[in-house]
C-alpha cells in the first residue's frame, strides 16, 4: 500500500506556493515597517515549558500536544504555539537585560494533536509578534494595529475586531468567585471538562464549545463589569490609541484568555458568520508569562495568526496573491543545429535576471510551442538556423500572436 501523508498533515504544492510566498513576503514587510524583527526558535522544546507557558488547565496541555520521550529520557513537545518559545529565548539569552521593550516576529509551524477538519490541521503555521517589557496599552495598541493593516492588505473586508479585558490579579479574583457562583447551581450539568475547569480556571468555562454548556453559560456575569481601576483606566486608554489609529472595533467581553499570567487586553479577529474555525487570529497581554516561565517580571503582548485560515479567506474573498511567476521567456529551437544556440541564450538570460524556460524534455518544435503555451510565458524566442546566422532573435508575444526581431545582445532589455 502506498505511504500517505499523517493526518492533519497538509502538502505544500507548487500550484499553491506562491500564495504562501505572498503572504509570507507581506509578512516580513509590515513587520519591518512597525519596527518587529525576526526570531526563529526549535521545532521541540522541554514539556515543560508548554505545561507553564501555555498552562495546564488549557485544552493545549490537557489534549492537543505532541509529547514524546526522547532517546535519552526527556520528555519532548513539538511547539504547539510560538509564544512560549520566544520568551523562553528572551530569557535565556538575557534578552531582558538589554535596552527594552522588545519587539519580534515570528513564522513558525505549530503542532496540536487536534479533530482534522476545515481550518483546523494538527500540523499548521503561524505568523505572530511580541512585544516584551512595557506596560504601555501604546503597546498593546501598536500589536493590533501591525494585525489589523495586515489584514486589510490581504483585503480580508469580512472580519470584525472584538476586543476584551480579562483584568488582572487585583480584580479578576472578585470577579472569579462571583462566576462560580453563578455557575455553582448548574455544575452538575456541565460537561465533564468543564467540571474541572470549574475549580482551577472557571474563565474557560465561558469558552467551551459545548452547545449545552453555552446555554447553560447565558447571562452569567461578565469580566469587564468587574474591572478595577487600573484595569479600566487601560482599557479606555486602548480604546483611545485605537480610535486615534481609525481602527474599527466591537468591545466583546465573551473573549476569554482565562489563565492567571493572561492580563488587560484580549482580542481577536474574527470571520463574521465564520463558525468556530472563524478566528483568524487571536491575542493579548500576558504581563506574568515571563516570569512563570522563570524570567524576571516583565509584562508582555502579542498575537498569533493561522496562515491556513488567512489564505482560506483570501481565497473566499477572490485575493490573486500577487499573480503567480511565470517565465518572462520561452525559448524553443527548430532543429538539432540550433539547440546549443537555446542554451547559450538562455543562460545569457537567467544570468541577467529573466526568468526564461526551455523544454528539458527535448519534445519536436511543435511540442516544445504547446509545452510554451502550458508554462504562461510571456513571450517565446523562436531559434531556427536564420536565427543563429544573423543573431537576430524572434520574439513573439504569446498573448496578441505578434512578431517581432530583436538583436540577441538587446533581448534581456527589450524584456
Ligand atoms: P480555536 O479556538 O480555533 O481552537 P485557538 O484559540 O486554539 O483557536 P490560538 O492558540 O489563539 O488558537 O492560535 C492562534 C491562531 O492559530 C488561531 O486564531 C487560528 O487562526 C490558528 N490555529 C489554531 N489552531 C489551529 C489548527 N489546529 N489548525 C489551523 N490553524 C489553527
Ligand atoms: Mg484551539
Amino acid at each position: 500500500m502506498a505511504i500517505k501523508a499523517q493526518k492533519g498533515t497538509k502538502d505544500m504544492l507548487p500550484q499553491d506556493a506562491y500564495k504562501w510566498k505572498y503572504i509570507e513576503d507581506e509578512w516580513n514587510k509590515i513587520c519591518a515597517e512597525y519596527g518587529f524583527k525576526e526570531i526563529r526558535t526549535p521545532v521541540f522544546e522541554a514539556t515543560e515549558l508548554f505545561n507553564r507557558g501555555v498552562g495546564d488547565t488549557t485544552d493545549i496541555v490537557q489534549k492537543e500536544m505532541y509529547t514524546f520521550e526522547d532517546k535519552g529520557g526527556r520528555s519532548i513537545t513539538l511547539k504547539p504555539e510560538g509564544t512560549s518559545p520566544t520568551v523562553r529565548a528572551f530569557i535565556e539569552n538575557n534578552i531582558y537585560a538589554e535596552t527594552q521593550p522588545t519587539k519580534v516576529f515570528y513564522d513558525t509551524a505549530c503542532y496540536r494533536y487536534e479533530k482534522p477538519q476545515s481550518g483546523r490541521l494538527r500540523e499548521f503555521h503561524q505568523f505572530g509578534i511580541e512585544n516584551f517589557g512595557t506596560n504601555s496599552m501604546l503597546a498593546d495598541a501598536e500589536i493590533i494595529a501591525l494585525g489589523y493593516e495586515f489584514l486589510n492588505r490581504m483585503g480580508l473586508k469580512n472580519t470584525e475586531l472584538h476586543i476584551s479585558s480579562v483584568g488582572c490579579r487585583n480584580c479578576r479574583p472578585v470577579y472569579r468567585e462571583a462566576l462560580q457562583d453563578f455557575l455553582r447551581p448548574k455544575y452538575d450539568e456541565l460537561c465533564e471538562t468543564c467540571k474541572t475547569r470549574f475549580d482551577k480556571n472557571p474563565m474557560r468555562i465561558l469558552d467551551c464549545k459545548s452547545d449545552k454548556d453555552q446555554e447553560l453559560v447565558k447571562g452569567a456575569p461578565m469580566m469587564i463589569d468587574f474591572l478595577c481601576e487600573d484595569c479600566k483606566k487601560d482599557f479606555e486608554e486602548l480604546k483611545m490609541h485605537l480610535d486615534a489609529m481609525g481602527i474599527k472595533y466591537v468591545v466583546d467581553p465573551s473573549i476569554v484568555r482565562g489563565l492567571d499570567y493572561y492580563t488587560k487586553t484580549a482580542f481577536e479577529f474574527i470571520k463574521v458568520d465564520g463558525g468556530s474555525q472563524g478566528t483568524v487570529c487571536g491575542g493579548g497581554r500576558y504581563d506574568h508569562l515571563i516570569e512563570e516561565v522563570g524570567g524576571p517580571d516583565m509584562p508582555g503582548v502579542g498575537f498569533g495568526l493561522g496562515k491556513e485560515r488567512l489564505i482560506m479567506m483570501m481565497e473566499e474573498a477572490g485575493s490573486d496573491f500577487g499573480g503567480e511567476f511565470k517565465p518572462q521567456i520561452f525559448v524553443a529551437w527548430i532543429g538539432d543545429e540550433s539547440r546549443e544556440y537555446a542554451v547559450k541564450l538562455i543562460t545569457e538570460l537567467r544570468n541577467k535576471g529573466i526568468r526564461a524556460e526551455i523544454d528539458t524534455k527535448e519534445r519536436n518544435f511543435k511540442g516544445q510551442m504547446k509545452f510554451a503555451n502550458k508554462t504562461g510565458a510571456a513571450y517565446t524566442a523562436v531559434i531556427g538556423e536564420d536565427e543563429v546566422k544573423s543573431d537576430e532573435i524572434t520574439l513573439k508575444n504569446m498573448e496578441t500572436g505578434e512578431q517581432t526581431k530583436v538583436k540577441r545582445e538587446d533581448l534581456a532589455n527589450a524584456l
